[in-house]
């Protein structure tokens, strides 16, 4: 028996054949090779006519080929899991991370009764990017623009995510009005100095952004969702305004 299993394994056993009781165990066996498989051990208890134990009946089958199963099962269960808050193309956060995050950080700022700052970013004319280069360049610009973005915030609790499309977010803990713009322009200079080209932008040559910040130390009165939708009229009012800016609440 295998050292990590052999103890419980003899001592349930044992003590399951002396009260008489049928039971069985998973264990890695040693073979002759010096290799070991995972056997199950089925124990059948006979009894006379009294009723007495006369003798245990056992069975071992060889169930490697089902624990390989299993251990394949829990990697794809633990990639599932991963999957599930990770956005498939661009490899960052996606919207259901972003929904718990922002609970968790809503509570924790209203509790601290500190600021909460939000941007909300929405690449510019980015239809006719894809009409221009294609899906698949498409997808690529998407995934550039992630790997870039993710860069713009440091503080440990920062967060960005994937919203959906071409939109992005970050939630700022503990972040003013003014950090929260200044990460806002730098985001917008990241992807500026990138330089990727947009020919059919009709503001520039290169792709750009438009952003919508805002910054709130959450009262009881206030709710997450509310605070969301004003940020993402002010992204709407940057579009408005032109593009290739940010509507901040001052
Ligand atoms: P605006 O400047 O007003 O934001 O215009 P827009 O063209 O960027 O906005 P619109 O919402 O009309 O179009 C968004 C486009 O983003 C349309 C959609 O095909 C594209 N898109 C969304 N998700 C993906 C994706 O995963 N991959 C690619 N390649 N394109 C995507
Ligand atoms: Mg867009
Ligand atoms: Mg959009």
């Amino acid at each position: 028996m295998h050292p990590e299993e052999k103890s419980w394994v003899v001592d349930y056993c044992v003590s399951q054949s002396k009260a008489g009781t049928d039971h069985e165990a998973d264990y890695r066996a040693l073979t002759k090779d010096g290799d070991y498989v995972w056997i199950r051990d089925v124990v059948h208890v006979i009894r006379n006519a009294q009723g007495e134990v006369e003798s245990l009946v056992g069975f071992m089958f060889d169930i490697s080929e089902r624990k390989k199963t299993e251990e394949n099962l829990i990697t794809l269960q633990k990639k599932l899991e991963e999957f599930s808050f990770k956005d498939s193309l661009t490899g960052v956060a996606n919207r259901r991370m972003f929904d718990s995050i922002m609970e968790v950080e809503w509570v924790n700022a209203r509790r601290n009764n500190q600021p909460l700052s939000l941007i909300m970013l929405d690449i510019d004319y980015f239809k006719q990017y894809n009409d221009e280069y294609g899906h698949i360049q498409g997808d690529e610009c998407l995934k550039r623009v992630g790997r870039v973005l993710s860069l713009s915030a440091s503080r440990a609790r920062d967060f960005f995510a994937r919203f959906g499309g071409e939109e992005f977010v970050l939630v700022l803990p503990e972040t003013d009005e003014l950090s929260a713009k200044k990460i806002a322009e730098r985001c917008r200079n990241l992807i500026f100095k990138e330089q990727i080209p947009h020919e059919k932008s009709q503001i520039s040559h290169v792709l750009t952004i438009s952003l919508g910040v805002g910054t709130i130390t959450p009262s009881h009165k206030d709710e997450a969702i509310s605070f969301i939708e004003m940020v993402d009229k002010r992204l709407y009012q940057a579009k408005q305004k032109g593009r290739n800016c940010i509507i901040t609440g001052s």
